[in-house]
């Protein structure tokens, strides 16, 4: 899938191919025009991954060899881990048209006290959804992150209506409030969450939900492009944030763009002056593509995060993601690590998948509970993944260290057939 407008992308390439020694020389090699490239001839043009612009900026410090525009142009500086040097023009508004359209769709009103639990140090998350929320008219408290106490405070003072951070914190919130003998729902008067930067999960979304009765909306920025995609009031998935951005969605194996239903790995290209604009950067996401269209009536593509490149496997001709298959198993009182074993055996045209589910108490694992559970994991592993699997469980030593979360560098691995 390929989402924004090509017209704008040209533009845009334009501007930075005359600007920009680094990505003229890019379209020169590949021979392309930008003024008239297509969808087709831009994934000739070789991807930025965050390792290139790290390695650019350390040769050229501070901001490598991508800059657009002259220091004196610059409105502020800000910094991801990397570290990576993040040159802000003023003109480019950082995010913020994007924002305001996602913030407009949550239901927000002018008006509403808004709450950023962001970090405001250093990196640009903070300011920029502060800068959003100031736009679109609320009173924005800049909360910041920790400091559980204190934030309690600030909220009931000023009456925030609308929390923006990451969900886990506000639960925090939630906990250290009630500990203090207040009633979360008469006096914590939060209505909307804007939630980033971390997993929302349904459970997570539901406890919240019953603790202050409040509406979450999950978003994806990132440090380097901005805003990607954020939820509307259907809930159906995240809407790309089209005006901001160019994005491809390629197949993380073939290279050839996902289709609608499929996942694919999000390229991203700047639309609009930047002061270090990005062509076809890649941050090591892929996104499911959700198919159809949205009830809330808004025509742009919307995507779920599916997880990043690197843990991301083929099996049987289906993308896996390893947190995928810990979220399923975790239905599973008991199952620890695990790993999935793809196999090729000869004289067999297709792959053999088996998930090695270490059990927390090894003797479970050679008796009949324990086969009864493997039967049972298995019973429910297409549904939750899309291909069958087979099942066997094993004491939790037996499954190496490196398979586990958050990294999951060895939960899926191939067996050779010899
Ligand atoms: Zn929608």
């Amino acid at each position: 899938m390929i989402a924004g407008s090509l017209e704008r992308l040209r533009e845009t390439l334009v501007w930075v191919v005359a600007r920009v020694p680094f990505y003229r020389e890019r379209f020169t090699a590949a021979g392309i025009d930008p003024a008239k490239v297509t969808a087709e001839e831009l994934r000739r043009i070789p991807l930025l991954r965050k390792a290139d612009l790290v390695r650019t900026q350390r040769e050229r410090p501070p901001f490598g060899e991508l800059l657009a525009v002259s220091r004196e142009e610059f409105a502020s500086l800000h910094t991801s881990p990397g570290p990576i040097f993040i040159p802000r023009i003023a003109s480019e508004r950082g995010g913020t048209p994007a924002l305001v359209k996602e913030i407009e769709a949550m239901g927000v009103r002018r008006g509403d006290v808004a709450h950023v639990t962001l970090n405001y140090h250093i990196m640009p998350g903070g300011l920029r959804i502060h800068r959003a929320f100031e736009h679109f008219g609320c009173l924005v408290i800049n909360g910041g992150v920790g400091n559980t106490e204190m934030q309690v405070q600030l909220a009931r003072a000023y009456g925030a209506t609308v929390y923006a951070g990451v969900p886990s914190f506000l639960r925090q919130i939630g906990i250290v409030a009630r500990e203090q003998g207040i009633d979360l729902r008469r006096e914590m008067p939060y209505r909307v969450a804007f939630s980033t930067a971390e997993k929302l999960t349904p459970e997570l979304r539901a406890e919240l939900d019953d603790m202050f009765g409040v509406e979450l909306f999950d978003h994806i920025g990132e440090a380097q492009i901005g805003p990607v995609a954020g939820e509307c009031r259907a809930h159906q998935g995240m809407h790309l944030s089209e005006n901001d951005l160019f994005c491809e969605f390629l197949d993380p194996e073939s290279g050839e763009p996902a289709a609608a239903g499929g996942v694919g790995e999000l390229i991203a290209s700047h639309l609009g002056p930047r002061g270090l604009p990005l062509v076809r950067y890649a941050p090591g996401d892929a996104y499911r593509l959700l198919e159809g269209d949205c009830p809330c009536g808004n025509p742009q593509p919307r995507v779920e995060f599916f997880g990043q490149v690197g843990t991301i496997r083929k099996v049987k001709g289906v993308l896996i993601h390893p947190i995928a298959a810990a979220d399923y198993l975790a239905r599973f009182p008991g199952t620890g690590r695990f790993q999935i074993v793809v196999e090729q055996r000869p004289g067999e045209s297709f792959e053999r998948a088996t998930v090695r589910v270490g059990l927390k108490d090894a003797a479970l694992a050679g008796a009949e509970a324990g086969r009864d559970l493997a039967r049972r994991i298995a019973g429910g592993i297409k549904g939750a993944l899309l291909i069958q699997m087979d099942v066997e469980v094993c004491p939790e030593d037996e499954i190496p260290a490196e398979a586990a979360g958050p990294g999951f560098a060895r939960a899926i691995v191939t067996k050779s057939a010899a």
